[in-house]
């Protein structure tokens, strides 16, 4: 059936070219219509235009309708293979041209494009919908359900009937007509709104540019950071002054070493009014609404909040087992942040000031603090971490955990000149994946970085397809006759992200249905992979100076390793402080609109949040968790139990040493290869031996001697 409509679809997108062949050339066919005849069916970036995008997008829907309506109206009675299995088969067309577009639209986005996907965005969701409450449907996934235990599947089959089974009650399949009607209507909505916020965040962080005129407003800048800096001005057309703006490497260099006490207070107040400003891109109406959405639907759902609904899915399960990690790390946590503003008060006073301690002085003192105390600057060691260098620093511990190789290849398409595309292989020299790196920021990739992928895992008739993995990442790029050198943290970041992008890589599982990772152990394979990074032996691989190719001496390692721990109450605070923000957000147990600032003040105050410090993301540009999917939604908290996770699996590696092959293997098979086939807390037991433990965690953190309450 589905090769009979195909054939349909390129004639009539063939008529139109044809009727034109006269007067002018045909005009090429949209290639999300056609096989892509590239190396490993790599999408063909270059032919693929954002006009071709909307059409594409229909003929999916159409298709997925068609295949959906088909397995519904099916005459034979419902068996797994007929209702499951063809549910996790139908819309592969739709997907492929999904994951194509989302993925540009976070890495070359344009205003066309956004256009795009604010017209996609409620026609996806009424699909979802029109799946999620098809009642025909639902009865056949519930028949299959009801006898799941009886029909002889594997674990992987009954967690696919499962999984199903509990996306169409979550969707709403149990819901009375108007319940549904009224589901709909709070999807759609916050479909739409959610990509509202996300553009103003994106909006309001390009808006703000601090130019510097005056050569002694740089003082205490790094040159990397100045020339950087001298580089954006070029590019805005302002030659001869200095540029910075509000994405991580311009802000958060200024605000570590820029002496300017005043352009300090200013490019941080930029940053933390992002969206708050009572204009056209103002934040706070829309986030109060997709709250208020989000507790309404939980509510219809037969769930008491938001949080309930979605830690349903987690490892955490419910809130209280939420609060309960960041309860037990927020007071040594808190402890450690006030000495350390002791230390930085101290420090001001010392230099001859008298002013006390505000929020964009923290990071300046602090790095102050922690020369003077550990005799220690971060910036000597960015020569050490040549980007290509640690990239293939990241190939290297894989390659010795896993046996797998990354080559590059020049033959594979690309959506950017700056895009590097490798293949991987297995250890046995079969083909795993396409690796693709994107590492420098442009006007249309949006901050921070990420892992995605242009096309998932997948099983077609009993063939296991590869995926396609990209890691996307926004860091300082070569300035002149210097390479592009990294930070520690952006080291740790491209580990981080790699680690993601091994998880996509190794995964191997038959349904789609059961590729879902749970939020709260979904970081566990990406943080994971940062613990290699300062050991001694991946160093010598990867940390050599640019220029003379030496390796980072050992005391200079030594070093980093005591002074990391300063800081850590800083950081600790400022990211817990958000998790709660998060949590409250939807713990809301009425579906009521609240004023954002008031709410944001009181769960602060809550939580006795020192003034000096601002929480690591404020409401209005929380994209994480009131951005476009909001996938992180009552689900900031998961990086840290992740880190709880990390701190615990690590052990094992330590134990037993940082490449044992058992252990590599066990982490492979269990957490790796088989994502959400089974509860997460199952495979990491089988991993490790045992459940998780938080102590690990506060001493890799230093805050171990500050008092911990008892575990609940
Ligand atoms: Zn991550």
């Amino acid at each position: 059936m589905r090769k009979w409509l195909a054939l349909v679809v390129l004639a009539l997108a063939a008529l139109p070219a044809f009727a034109q062949q006269a007067a002018a050339p045909p005009a090429p066919a949209n290639p999300f219509f056609e096989e892509w005849t590239t190396p490993f069916g790599v999408p063909p970036f270059g032919q693929i235009k954002e006009a071709h995008y909307l059409p594409a997008f229909k003929e999916g829907i159409a298709r997925e309708r068609q295949e959906i309506d088909a397995i519904a109206n099916a005459p034979q009675a419902p068996t797994f293979a007929n209702t499951l299995e063809a549910l996790d088969q139908a819309g592969e067309f739709l997907d492929r041209v999904q994951i194509v577009f989302y993925g540009q639209l976070s890495a070359e986005t344009n205003d066309t494009l956004q256009g795009i996907a604010k017209e996609v965005a409620p026609m996806l969701s009424a699909l979802n919908d029109d799946i999620n409450l098809n009642e025909a449907l639902f009865a056949r996934v519930k028949g299959v359900w009801e006898k799941r235990d009886a029909l002889g599947l594997t674990q992987e089959q009954k967690k696919l009937v499962e999984e199903q089974y509990k996306d169409f009650v979550r969707g709403g399949a149990n819901l009375d007509p108007k319940g549904k009607e009224r589901l709909r209507a709070i999807n759609k909505e916050l479909s739409l709104i959610g990509l509202r916020f996300g553009d103003n965040v994106l909006k309001e962080t390009n808006a703000f540019r601090l130019v510097i005129e005056k050569e002694e407003d740089l003082t205490g800048l790094p040159l990397g950071v100045v020339s950087a800096a001298a580089d954006a001005a070029k590019g805005a057309k302002l030659e001869g002054k200095w540029v910075f703006g509000l994405q991580a490497p311009s802000i958060w260099p200024f605000l570590q070493y820029a002496d300017n006490r005043e352009l300090r207070r200013q490019i941080l107040t930029a940053y933390v009014t992002r969206g708050d400003h009572g204009d056209a891109s103002d934040n706070k109406t829309i986030l109060s609404k997709v709250a208020a959405l989000r507790a309404e639907k939980a509510q219809l759902l037969g769930y008491k909040t938001w949080a309930d609904f979605v830690l349903d899915r987690n490892m955490a399960k419910v809130p209280a087992k939420v609060y309960g990690l960041l309860d037990q790390l927020w007071t040594p946590a808190l402890g450690v942040a006030h000495k350390e503003a002791a230390d930085i008060q101290a420090a001001i006073k010392a230099g001859g000031q008298e002013f006390k301690l505000e929020p964009w002085d923290w990071r300046y003192y602090s790095e102050k603090v922690k020369k003077a105390r550990y005799d220690f600057d971060e910036e000597t060691l960015r020569p050490y971490f040549k980007l290509d260098n640690v990239r293939d620093g990241g190939f290297y511990v894989a390659n010795k955990l896993y046996g797998i190789t990354f080559t590059e290849r020049t033959d594979i398409p690309k959506y950017h000149p700056e895009v590097r595309t490798f293949e991987v292989k297995d250890a046995d020299g079969s083909h795993l994946g396409v690796f693709m790196t994107d590492f420098h920021p442009r006007p249309g990739k949006r901050g921070g970085a990420w892992s995605g992928r242009y096309r998932n895992q997948y099983f077609k008739d009993g063939k296991d397809v590869r995926p396609i993995v990209v890691n996307v990442c926004n860091f300082f790029r070569p300035t002149g006759d210097t390479p592009a050198l990294l930070s520690l943290e952006e080291v740790e970041t491209l580990f981080h992200e790699f680690g993601h992008g091994l998880h996509s890589l190794f995964s191997r599982v038959h349904y789609k249905g059961v590729s879902r990772v749970p939020r709260d152990f979904v970081e566990l394979p990406s943080q994971i992979m940062e613990s290699w990074v300062l050991e001694p032996e991946v160093l010598k691989v990867y940390a050599k100076h640019w220029k003379t190719g030496e390796v980072i001496p050992g005391e200079l390692v030594a070093k980093v390793d005591r002074a990391r721990r300063y800081g850590q109450g800083f950081a600790s605070v400022e990211y817990l402080a958000a998790s709660y923000l998060d949590m409250d957000w939807h713990t809301l147990s009425q579906p009521r609109e609240e004023n954002a600032t008031a709410f944001e003040n009181a769960s602060m105050a809550k939580i006795h949040m020192m003034p000096e410090i601002i929480v690591r993301y404020r409401s209005p540009y929380f994209s994480h968790i009131f951005g476009p999917g909001g996938g992180y939604s009552a689900g900031y908290y998961s990086y840290i139990w992740a880190e709880v996770l990390v701190a615990d699996a690590f052990q094992a590696f330590k134990e037993k040493g940082i490449f044992d092959q058992a252990t590599a293997k066990s982490f492979r098979t269990n957490i790796l290869e088989r994502p959400g086939t089974e509860d997460a807390m199952t495979v990491y037991v089988r991993f490790r031996g045992h459940e998780p433990s938080v102590e690990p965690l506060l001493a890799k953190r230093g805050l171990e001697e500050a008092p911990i309450p008892k575990a609940n």
